[in-house]
């Protein structure tokens, strides 16, 4: 067996896939918690489940713990097959356009990156030198949320302000959720029988992150996500869009620059109008009557809209517009909003196939409907460990 370990670290959590090379089937999957604090935790799914606090000061103890669950569960490390291992990786800035090998230049770039993404790349540095210090012998590779959007014209990428202080702070769109918009456009594409190279989509990835992807050729040619992933849509913890000006007011009102960036971070969004940033528990809220809810997604709402009609100027129209991750995927009304009255560009949904539920990748639109409106399941983990095997064995 030939399988790629594909890992997603955060500074303080490891999730883990087992994934086998050639067919993109998952073998296993799991999830370290609490690590560096004094009681870690670890689910483990393999042939069986397997749940147990941990003591886990470091990557290393957390993916030790992993390599203890496979054991436990009846494959040993040996047994694992292990070919290669991918690192999700968020921001690969202007340096890193594509999947790349790790070796020590290319870890210490990640860590040197840490400074455009803070929450980020730290913990993915922590993981990369851990898993090559465990796996020497086994091909690592980073993958970059920020790779596919490298295609971005500089009109899309670039900030109205002073060049120069922006290329002093690296202050331009970089743009996230790469790997979902890249695997999702791919797959609508195959589904829809179309070579992707001439089509134009809308990619919405809408889950506790959010954004929108116009996607020319299979190109990204605009995305709502910026310098962070902080712009652009309403999102489970984080505002979107907001006039800088704000942020001045607040800070010249003397907000420190850790409670304004825990306020739009971890406080604004869903979850800093109604308490909650789970989209099920918003909408019930909502279908109850709760106006602080129904404010919520009106916002949601509009904002989406309005970066689908930017996205269809963008592109000068589009053969299909995507809904991928947890709401896209599953909330059929949010999708009913976002496409109501867009007759007039052609589109137009089936409502009973968009009330229809399904894990499969499907058309929503009404078959009159000159573009199409396609749900297709994004999955991330399944992409990264496609390309890490892709690049091993180029
Ligand atoms: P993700 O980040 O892609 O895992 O998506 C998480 C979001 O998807 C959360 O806000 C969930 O509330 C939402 N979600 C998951 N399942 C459903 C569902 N059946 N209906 C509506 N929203 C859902």
């Amino acid at each position: 067996m030939r399988n790629v370990l594909v890992v997603n670290a955060g500074s303080s959590s490891i999730k883990y896939q087992l994934i086998e090379a050639e067919t993109g089937i998952r073998q296993a999957s799991g999830l370290v918690e609490r690590i560096g604090e004094a009681s870690g935790h670890i689910v483990h799914r393999g042939v069986e489940t397997e749940e147990r606090d941990i003591v886990a000061p470091d990557h290393t103890a957390a993916f030790t713990a992993m390599l203890d669950a496979f054991a436990n569960a009846g494959a040993a490390i040996e047994a694992l097959g292990i070919v290669a291992i991918g690192h999700r990786v968020v921001q690969g800035a202007g340096e890193f356009i594509a999947p790349t090998l790790l070796d020590d230049r290319v870890a210490e770039r990640i860590n040197a990156l840490s400074e455009l993404a803070p929450l980020h790349n730290p913990g993915h540095y922590q993981a990369i030198v851990a898993a090559r210090h465990l796996f020497p012998d086994v091909p690592q590779v980073a993958v970059f949320d920020t790779a596919f959007h490298q295609s971005m014209p500089a009109s899309a990428y670039t900030y109205a302000i002073d060049p120069a202080v922006a290329a002093d702070h690296g202050i331009r769109r970089y743009g996230f959720h790469g790997i979902s918009h890249q695997v999702v456009s791919r797959r609508a594409a195959e589904f829809l029988g179309t070579p992707l190279e001439s089509l134009k989509q809308i990619v919405l990835h809408l889950g506790n992150g959010a954004s929108a992807c116009a996607i020319e050729g299979g190109r990204s040619i605009d995305t709502t996500m910026g310098l962070t992933p902080l712009e652009g849509l309403v999102m489970g913890t984080r505002s979107g869009d907001i006039d800088p000006g704000a942020l001045l007011h607040l800070l010249r009102a003397g907000m420190s620059t850790e409670a304004l960036d825990a306020l739009l971070n971890k406080r604004s969004g869903l979850i800093g109008f109604t308490g909650t940033g789970d989209f099920r528990d918003v909408r019930a809220a909502a279908d109850a009557g709760d106006p602080a809810a129904e404010l919520a997604i009106a916002v949601m709402v509009h904002r989406i809209r309005h970066y689908l009609g930017a996205y269809l100027a963008v592109l000068g129209g589009a053969d299909a517009i995507v809904f991928t991750a947890g709401v896209g995927e599953n909330s059929a009304a949010l999708r009913a909003e976002v496409c109501s009255e867009l007759e007039w560009f052609g589109i137009r949904l089936d409502a009973e196939r968009n009330a229809t539920r399904s894990s499969e990748a499907r058309v929503i639109s009404a078959d009159d409907s000159r573009v199409a409106v396609l749900v297709v399941p994004t999955d991330e983990e399944a992409e990264i460990a496609r390309q890490t095997w892709d690049l091993v064995t180029a």
